[in-house]
């Protein structure tokens, strides 16, 4: 039976891959092709538990999806068994509010959209060209990052500078990691009745941070902006900070705007604060042996986040849920407990023993009695989502 997806995700210089089963429930492949573009670039298959890992000669978007093709010529019963292909994406602007099944307009769409995300969206745009490519039969669809905001109302989603260049450039706030917010916001509606006509809080953590409200099912505001700069601190971005910085940095560096939004994107956050590491885990351990540099990281990291969570808030009716996600979010008990800390005015509050001992990759409800809103821990799955999305357009 076809019902398999290949779901693939595109960096400048990685390709993440997984093949789900069963209506997404079952992942029957994955792996990630690494340092693609460099001489040193591999790929590796995580197959019935155990990992595999080839070189690949010439490190190349086209070279991954040929291995990974190749692997399937030697599985003939999970290769007969794909009916479509799964993309994410990460900009998709202002035309792309929901998945799409992909033809030649939504690829120009995608490159257009590549002024706003230029890492990013010229591979998509490669990933989906090879696939094309090499399975000619399959139909393909685009899952966007930004779809889920594409609901905040216009004065969430201007900025205050002249109109014009909204009018004319589309210059205005965007949002990311709109595949996750979505897969919480329907996990929450499973297990907490009725959510979805509440007032959620989303905080995904990862390398890449941010936050979401979520009134009645809708995104109504979000941390990230027209690039993924905006908002938190993250691993090494800054995040939100005086836009006249950029001046300062460059005038005392002598360097040009674009080196010095490099600075902002890849040096800064965690990894600038810390001079150790931008890895959560790596300061975690800095943090317990007594390293005062990855505490002030960590703790900025938890006063920002709870601030950009009280900031979206504004957009709700009441904060009946708050959920943490991502690697941070769903591994940290520390950041989840220092971020509540700073909720306490909102009455956010969390029990530190079911927080502390919180296990790993599971949905667990953490609030103290006390609390105002239910606290949970929610592991993300965005595969799952842009295998279903696949599911359902290819069905029809
Ligand atoms: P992204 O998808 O944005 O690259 P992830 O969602 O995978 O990032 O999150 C990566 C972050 O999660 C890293 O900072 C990593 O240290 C952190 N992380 C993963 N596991 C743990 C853990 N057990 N404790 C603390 N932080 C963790």
């Amino acid at each position: 039976m076809k019902d398999s997806i290949l779901v693939i995700n595109c960096g400048s210089s990685s390709l993440k891959f997984a093949i789900l089963a069963n209506a997404g429930q079952e992942t029957l492949v994955e792996g990630i092709a690494d340092r693609l573009g460099t001489d040193e670039s591999s790929i590796t298959f995580k197959f019935e538990g155990k990992k595999n890992e080839i070189q690949l000669d010439v490190g190349s978007h086209k070279n991954a999806v040929d291995q990974i093709k190749s692997w399937l010529n030697s599985h003939p019963t999970i290769e007969h068994s794909l009916a479509g292909i799964g993309h994410r994406v990460v900009h998709g602007g202002e035309t792309f509010s929901k998945s799409v099944l992909i033809n030649q307009d939504v690829v120009t769409g995608i490159k257009k959209y590549s002024q706003f995300a230029p890492l990013h969206n010229p591979a998509h745009v490669k990933g989906i060209e090879v696939a094309f490519e090499l399975f000619p039969g399959l139909p393909q669809v685009a899952v966007f990052d930004t779809a889920f905001h594409q609901t905040l109302a216009p004065e969430q989603y201007l900025y205050p500078i002249p109109m014009h260049f909204y009018r004319e450039h589309h210059f205005r706030k965007y949002g990311f990691h709109g595949t996750s917010y979505r897969y919480i916001s329907q996990r929450l509606a499973q297990i907490a009745n009725g959510s979805d006509q509440q007032g959620v809080l989303v905080a995904h953590l990862g390398n890449g941070a941010s936050t979401c409200a979520i009134n009645k099912g809708k995104s109504s505001d979000t941390s990230m902006g027209i690039t993924p700069l905006e908002g938190l601190m993250m691993g090494t971005r800054s995040g939100s900070l005086d836009p006249s910085l950029l001046s300062f940095i460059s005038q005392a560096e002598n360097i040009s705007f674009e080196s010095t939004l490099d600075i902002l994107n890849k040096q800064s956050g965690l990894l600038g604060v810390s001079e150790i590491s931008n890895d959560c885990r790596t300061l975690e351990e800095a943090m317990e042996s007594g390293d005062l540099r990855a505490k002030l990281a960590l703790d900025m990291f938890a006063a920002r986040t709870a601030k950009h969570l009280a900031s979206v808030a504004t957009t709700l009716e009441s904060i009946d849920h708050l959920v943490f996600t991502g690697g941070i979010g769903e591994n940290s008990s520390y950041l989840r407990q220092a971020i509540c800390n700073h909720l306490k005015a909102l009455n956010i509050r969390i029990d530190s023993d079911i927080n502390d001992n919180a296990p790993r990759g599971e949905t667990l409800n953490i609030s103290a009695k006390d609390s105002n809103t239910n606290v949970w821990v929610i592991p993300t799955n965005e595969e799952l989502m842009i295998a279903l999305d696949t599911i359902s357009l290819i069905q029809h």
